[in-house]
């Protein structure tokens, strides 16, 4: 067992013990021991001349000198005392004797986040946030040139606001070997969280690697218990090369097909091929109603392209049917209406927009043929949202369609009715389900 520092011969000695106190450097009380890594012990610590706690860790020097690695490590903690985030363990101070070497941290209270995940697995939003933390430290202190190596729960510490702080970045370099080549030659870290490569042992990229222990940790907080795991430590290994696990039936998600479509690595040199929909929503525009030379823009566009075009056969038949159309309106809402006019899409459009300006609704959405107003109140399921989109069926025939998209269904109907329809009335051939198509000819 090493021994506490507290009695050292030599004459740079840092202890001083007044009444059974253990001081080091007539700056820090010495307390209890928080822990112990392979390398270092941990002690609580006191600044005697602030009263603010610390973490004290103590290395022997021998271990660092034996590995050759002094000016890696000095150069690492010294980036380390400069940088501050709110996720990595602060570095105060680094002191020495002869012998030691101590590390003056700031104290993290609440522990770690393994004894955290070893009485079971967090929820997701948990996991989440611990690892959006987690990224976010790694990523900072990447960007500095200083990687972490030893990426595991013991490692991560839990402050009072259950915030994940990352401790011994800029440390784990201790017991590590750099070659010519700039790759790290000596196995480190706990064998669970360890790249392949490192366990390959043929040089590694330190950033990279703790990107697959960053992974490995998000496994563990989700699934309470590691994703390479064997009693046999080659059997352990082998599954790692293999990248052999499997996730627990708990694992929320698949990636979505939108979610591989963000993905920069598929994004790159990929052209989304346009697709013949006729609802296709495409690039919302804002469309601002008060905007006059918008407006003026849209209806010289509107008046160069046409709408969606429906198949008049379906129409025709649809008619047959006591102009039913809802069979052309597969998947859409239940509380659309429909109405066919004889009246120009463009012309239809700009009815729909004056209705918009008469009832006091916003034009939140505007594209050649589809308008989406929201109103001005709050409702019973917040602002009452439309949306309009005119098809043309045949040349002189069009198609327009109303639906719901958010707000209260009966406010809805209610719109429809006291608003929509007096507004629309002259250019309202027939409402869908009422009389028959020549009956309301205006
Ligand atoms: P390794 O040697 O691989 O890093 P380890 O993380 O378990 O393993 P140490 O880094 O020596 O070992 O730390 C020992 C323990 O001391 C930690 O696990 C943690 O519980 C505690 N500890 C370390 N730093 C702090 C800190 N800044 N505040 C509070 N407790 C700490
Ligand atoms: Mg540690």
């Amino acid at each position: 067992m090493e021994e506490k520092p507290t009695k050292h011969t030599q004459e740079n000695t840092p202890v001083s013990h007044g009444s059974a106190r253990n001081i080091i450097f007539d700056k820090y009380e010495m307390g209890k021991l928080l822990g112990q890594g392979t390398f270092a012990k941990v002690y609580h610590g006191r600044n005697l001349r602030t009263s603010e706690s610390v973490a004290i860790k103590v290395i022997n020097k021998d271990q660092v000198k034996k590995e050759g690695l002094m000016e890696q490590i000095t150069r690492e903690i010294a980036v380390m005392r400069l940088v501050r985030h709110p996720h990595v363990v602060e570095i105060k101070e680094v002191m020495a004797t002869k012998q030691k070497i101590y590390f003056v941290m700031e104290y993290i209270k609440g522990g770690e986040l393994f004894a955290k995940v070893a009485r079971g697995r967090l929820k997701e939003d948990a996991a989440r946030k611990y690892f959006q933390q987690l990224i976010s430290a790694v990523d900072f202190c990447h960007s500095r040139g200083v990687s972490h190596r030893d990426l595991k729960p013991e490692n991560l510490l839990l402050d009072e606001n259950e915030n994940l702080k990352v401790s011994d970045f800029g440390l784990s370099a201790l017991p590590e070997h750099h070659r010519n080549d700039g790759l790290l030659h000596t196995q480190c870290g706990t064998p669970a969280y360890v790249a392949p490569e490192v366990l390959r042992k043929k040089g590694y990229d330190g950033a990279k690697s703790d990107i697959w222990s960053c992974g490995v940790i998000l496994y563990v907080l989700l699934a309470g218990y590691l994703p390479f795991q064997d009693e046999n430590l080659m059997k352990m290994y082998s599954k790692v090369f293999k990248s052999e696990f499997e996730f627990p039936p708990w694992f929320s998600k698949r990636i979505t097909i939108p979610g591989i479509m963000k993905n920069p690595w598929f994004c790159k040199g990929f052209n989304r091929p346009i697709a013949f929909s006729i609802s296709e929503p495409a690039n919302e525009t804002p469309f601002e109603q008060e905007d006059e030379a918008q407006r003026k823009e849209l209806e010289l566009k509107r008046s160069k392209s046409s709408p969606p075009f429906y198949n008049a056969f379906a129409f025709i038949s649809s008619m047959s049917s006591g102009f039913d159309l809802s069979n052309l309106f597969e998947n859409r809402t239940r509380s659309g209406s429909l109405f066919t006019s004889k009246y120009s899409a463009s012309a239809i459009m700009s009815k729909l927009e004056a209705l918009a300006k008469k009832t006091n609704f916003k034009m939140v959405f505007h594209k050649d043929f589809k308008v989406r107003m929201q109103g001005a109140s709050e409702g019973r399921k917040g602002k009452l949202s439309v949306t309009a989109e005119v098809f043309e069926v045949a040349p002189e025939v069009a198609v327009v369609e109303f639906s719901k998209t958010a707000g209260d269904t009966l406010e809805y109907r209610k719109f429809c009715e006291e608003d929509v329809r007096p507004a629309l009335q002259d250019i309202v051939w027939s409402w869908q389900g009422e009389n028959s198509v020549s009956g309301t000819e205006t």
